[in-house]
């Protein structure tokens, strides 16, 4: 049995989410304590607490542990069972990053399986669902992987309630990615959704970026979003590229002006734009496990945040797999090879 420790590092859910999707698929039962001991509420939350019952379902996993607000956790996976799943994080819990921790295994599974999971698409600290559609799964793509994902319904903070449906096609080994180069850019895009709220909100988001962001090629959107649970409002920046897509979504928040909003995603679009590497902050921490998976691979990015080099710690834990970071000239190479080759 791994024993993993959850205040290690970064000491949020990440562990328990990666530790989860490694045990999976490659087997091997683990236990961890001090679940989010970093966090101001630790323990296991609503969306912990979902995809551990959600991987514990789609594997058959013996668990203890998976109760709200619980520090330790075991977790003993069986065989990976393809179908049809439906979870509901019942709050605005992230259902993307659900999503993520059971996406591997069902790469792994022995037929098509079909998932639907229900809370927030559009949360403030986790991928949003454009995030994964234009950012995170092209590159599972190119290393393999058959998914196809749609936005049944939006959920934002608090009210939630948003939809994804996911559909995968096992693969039976991911192919080791290189992403050493952002390569020529595209036309740069910028979505602004406002749900229950005035559209003007939106229309000045993308005055802002308009006015900060003189990039040639813009298309942008302000689009009113009819079924939303709740109130809410993101915007999105899209800078594609021809070997990868940066995305920067910014939430909405009650009392924020729609100017300070797109100001922030304005900056990170900027930082993102002066680092010119291929793999930003986020998309570099949730590479570690498809790469773990892969049996290697290599990208180029920013200087590694806490959560990728807690997220290496904890897979190394789990496949004979060695990750090396290394500056080199303003960027970091983040590298990993399989320890039997
Ligand atoms: P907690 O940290 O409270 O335990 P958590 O379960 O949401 O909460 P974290 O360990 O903080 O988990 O992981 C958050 C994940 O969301 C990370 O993979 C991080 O890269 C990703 N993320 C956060 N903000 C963004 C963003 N703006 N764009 C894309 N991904 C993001």
């Amino acid at each position: 049995v791994i024993e993993l420790d959850g205040s290690q590092g970064e000491g949020g859910g990440q562990i328990v989410r990666s530790a989860l999707a490694l045990s999976m698929c490659t087997g091997r039962p683990f236990r961890i304590a001090n679940i989010r001991a970093r966090r101001r509420n630790p323990g296991l939350q609503r969306q912990h607490l979902v995809a551990v019952r959600a991987a514990a379902e789609i594997c058959g996993a013996t668990v203890e542990g998976a109760t709200r607000g619980s520090t330790a956790l075991s977790f003993t996976p069986g065989e990976v069972r393809p179908g049809r799943y439906h979870f509901d994080i019942g709050t605005a819990g992230s259902a993307t990053l659900v999503l993520q921790t059971l996406l591997p295994a069902l790469l792994a599974a022995s037929a098509p399986a079909r998932i639907l999971i229900e809370g927030g698409t559009h949360n403030p600290l986790a991928p949003s669902y454009e995030f994964i559609e234009r950012s995170f799964l092209p590159v599972l793509r190119r290393m393999g992987a058959r998914v196809a994902m749609r936005l049944l319904r939006h959920g934002f903070y608090p009210m939630g309630g948003g939809q994804i449906e996911a559909e995968a096609t096992p693969c039976p080994r991911l192919s080791p990615p290189c992403l050493l180069e952002r390569g020529a850019p595209g036309a740069p895009e910028a979505h602004a959704l406002v749900a229950r709220l005035p559209l003007h909100i939106a229309e000045r988001e993308l005055d802002v970026v308009r006015r900060e962001l003189p990039w040639p090629g813009w298309r942008m959107q302000a689009t009113q979003i009819p079924d939303s649970r709740g109130p809410g409002n993101v915007l999105t920046l899209i800078m594609p590229a021809s070997e990868l897509t940066e995305v920067v979504s910014v939430c909405g928040r009650r009392g924020v002006p729609a100017e300070e909003v797109a100001m922030d995603a304005v900056r990170q679009a900027r930082r993102s734009a002066d680092a010119a590497v291929p793999v930003g902050e986020h998309l570099a921490d949730q590479l570690i496990v498809p790469i773990t998976l892969a049996g290697g691979g290599e990208f180029r990015t920013v200087r590694p945040s806490n959560h990728t080099l807690t997220n290496i710690a904890v897979v190394e834990r789990f496949l004979p797999l060695k990750f090396t970071v290394v500056r080199e000239d303003g960027s970091w190479r983040v590298a990993a090879a399989s320890m039997s080759s």
